[in-house]
């Protein structure tokens, strides 16, 4: 709807509620999109009235299965605030901190370094998705105050990750931002969870989810209400015996094309190994990435978790240096 009243609006949202289905609404500079979801059938029906109803530029029926998250829904991008920064526009992202929080001294001294080095915003696992049930498992409540403190001292937002419903209602009263792990991408509780709580999103691809399975999985999140969702690609199963996934720098190209949602690249579980951490934050960058997520730590040879993949903090620095002529290279900033 271009130019229509507030009353053609809520009039064209009145009639959709009447016939069954739901609304979200999206209000633009330009024009008012009303996304209507709910069964097709009743859909197509109400399409002829809705067509020549007051303040109606055009109905556009939406042929992907995932909707709200789709770019016919909303053709700008994304822009998606956590704590103060952004995420999706023309700066680019870089969230960077440890696997897990360990210690108070490691998380300090690591934010520190993220804080000097440009990053946009710290990460940290309390609540780890560990492969092994004998694996450490994060300090939970302890790690989540911890970044907190973190956060108080160096004015970087947070984010860390919830593994189902129940720890998210800690994480969010911490966290800036919420992370939803790759072992997790379709844990439909959580997600529906995750919608209707108001902190942003970052939802991380599945090791074997095809992008539309990852789009539809955001699209749970969007259909609660919550339109904060950033979507990581963090590699997937592939064959090769180098790398501890295969980190697929075609989802940039692809999810941009499908979605309005800003897409970051996590480099660091994507090769499992530091020395490939930085060409391939190098690549995403100059393949369109809107945000980097590195895993770093002051000693990773004695980090609980993913200590092979993470960069000390020099190498972090190097790192930023080293993206900063990508970036402009391709029309952005750090
Ligand atoms: C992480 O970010 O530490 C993590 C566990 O990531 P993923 O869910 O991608 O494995
Ligand atoms: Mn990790």
């Amino acid at each position: 709807m271009a130019g229509a009243s507030e009353g053609q609006v809520q009039a064209v949202v009145d009639r959709v509620h009447k016939a069954g289905l739901s609304t979200h609404v999206s209000v633009g500079v330009a024009r008012t999109v009303i996304g209507v979801v709910g069964d097709d059938r009743t859909k197509e029906m109400l399409r002829e009235s809705l067509e020549v109803a007051p303040g109606v530029e055009k109905v556009v029926a939406i042929l992907q299965p995932f909707k709200l998250v789709s770019r016919e829904f909303m053709p700008h991008d994304t822009v998606v605030t956590v704590g103060g920064r952004t995420i999706g526009g023309t700066q680019v992202a870089i969230i960077a901190g440890p696997c897990s929080v360990e210690s108070r001294e490691q998380i300090m001294q690591t934010a520190d370094a993220v804080k000097a080095a440009g990053g946009a915003l710290l990460r940290g696992g309390a609540f780890k998705p560990r492969t092994s049930p004998y694996s450490f498992q994060g300090l939970e409540e302890e790690g989540l105050r911890l970044l907190a403190e973190a956060r108080e001292r160096t004015g970087l937002p947070i984010v860390t990750e919830a593994m189902d419903a129940e720890q998210l209602e800690h994480v969010v009263r911490y966290a800036d931002m919420v992370q939803i792990g790759a072992r997790n991408m379709q844990n439909y509780p959580l997600l529906r969870a995750a919608g209707r709580q108001k902190k942003p999103v970052l939802l991380k691809r599945g090791v074997s989810a095809t992008f539309e399975e990852l789009l539809l999985a955001a699209e749970y999140i969007l259909s609660e209400g919550n339109y904060q969702v950033v979507l990581c690609e963090r590699g997937i199963r592939g064959i090769n015996g180098h790398t501890r996934y295969t980190l697929d720098l075609s989802a940039i190209p692809v999810l941009k094309e499908l979605t309005h949602l800003p897409v970051i690249v996590d480099p660091s579980h994507g090769t499992g190994k530091w020395r490939y951490v930085g060409p391939m934050a190098r690549a995403a960058v100059a393949g369109g990435a809107d945000g980097l997520m590195i895993e770093i730590h002051p000693d990773p040879a004695a980090a609980l978790s993913d200590g092979p993949q993470s960069l000390n903090l020099e190498n972090f620095s190097a790192l930023m240096a080293s993206l900063r002529p990508v970036a402009n290279a391709v029309g952005r900033s750090l």
